[in-house]
């Protein structure tokens, strides 16, 4: 394979940069030329396409965002839409694509597959919610920001003896919000795989109160119902709870920033290994890092999501909010 081309598709997230910089240099060390496609899916249909050479990704593996921009593209959901990026991809003498992003990303790169192009997917995504790799790009630099956040918001929170509702992202996964709330020492986290009753939350809030906390931190993930905002309502009418309650929505304050060092160390062997898969001829495949080592996983299966939370995880976080 002489001519790859690379996109990056999406929901952004802090590890993009680094990974690309490792598909364009890792591609060159073989002997290919690497092209870098614009806006994801929609600069592939539409052509905006140029070659990137070793030194036009120096100098971004410390920067957030992605240098080839990302974007949603609704064509690509048809078929017509695929064929025209075929189309160009030909057009360009590209024989092989590697594709970084999320699940909706990974589940066009399939249908790629499917219609015969020769892909291999990145897993990048600060949700986690991407079968057949433990950890995706970009999300230990989100939870590294959401911790920093928490850290941040527990001072005041302890100066005016308030409880806080801390809301993440993930819309189905509540991955950010355990981890970060294990992390930051939340006194109770909210996550759409478990279930958690008013009451019970209005326990925890009081309890932490009654035993002499200066603060009760929630961290509620995204996607958990019925949201935070609501839940906030219904607290503001429990005036007996001890602590008055606020809310803070971290937002896409999480998508940004310097990559940490796990993620530029993941993101430079997961975008390496994309184009050595390309290179080997393990189409229609997804890298991933699961056991200390590189992993493929066909895309059907990648994009099949199926991760549960950790029961032992979980229990772990209840544990420590005594
Ligand atoms: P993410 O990759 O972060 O999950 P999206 O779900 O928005 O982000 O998907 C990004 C893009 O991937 C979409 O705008 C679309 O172009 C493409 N895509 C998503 N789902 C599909 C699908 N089922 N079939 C084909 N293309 C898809």
């Amino acid at each position: 394979m002489k001519r790859i081309g690379v996109l990056t598709s999406g929901g952004d997230n802090p590890g993009l940069n680094p990974c690309i910089r490792a598909v364009v240099r890792d591609g060159i060390a073989l002997g290919m030329n690497v092209m870098g496609i614009r806006r994801g899916y929609a600069g592939l249909i539409d052509g905006e396409i140029s070659e990137m050479d070793a030194r036009s990704v120096g100098g971004i593996i410390n920067h957030g965002g992605t240098i080839l921009g990302t974007a949603r593209c609704p064509e690509f959901f048809e078929r017509s839409g695929r064929t025209e990026a075929i189309r160009t991809l030909n057009r360009f003498g590209i024989e092989g694509l590697v594709v970084i992003g999320g699940n909706g990303s990974l589940t066009g790169a399939s249908h790629l597959h499917e219609m015969g192009f020769p892909v291999v997917g990145v897993p990048g995504t600060i949700d986690n919610d991407i079968s057949g790799t433990n950890i995706s790009i970009g999300v230990d630099t989100a939870l590294n920001t959401i911790l920093d956040a928490i850290d941040k918001i527990k001072d005041t929170a302890t100066s005016h003896n308030r409880a806080f509702l801390i809301e993440t992202m993930g819309r189905h996964c509540g991955y950010l919000a355990l981890k970060s709330g294990i992390a930051g020492g939340a006194e109770l986290v909210l996550i759409p795989e478990i279930e958690t009753t008013f009451d019970e939350i209005a326990h925890t809030i009081e309890t932490a109160y009654i035993k002499g906390k200066p603060h009760c931190i929630i961290v509620v993930a995204e996607g958990w119902k019925p949201g935070m905002e609501a839940l906030a309502q219904q607290l503001a009418e429990h005036k007996d709870l001890g602590f008055s309650v606020r809310i803070t929505r971290l937002g896409y304050v999480q998508r940004g920033g310097a990559a940490s060092a796990f993620d530029r160390v993941l993101a430079t062997r997961l975008g390496a290994a994309a184009v050595e898969a390309l290179a080997g001829g393990d189409y229609g495949q997804m890298v991933g890092w699961a056991r200390d080592e590189i992993v493929l996983t066909p895309l059907k299966d990648a994009i099949a999501f199926e991760k549960e939370i950790s029961p032992d995880l979980w229990r772990l976080a209840r544990v420590m909010e005594q």
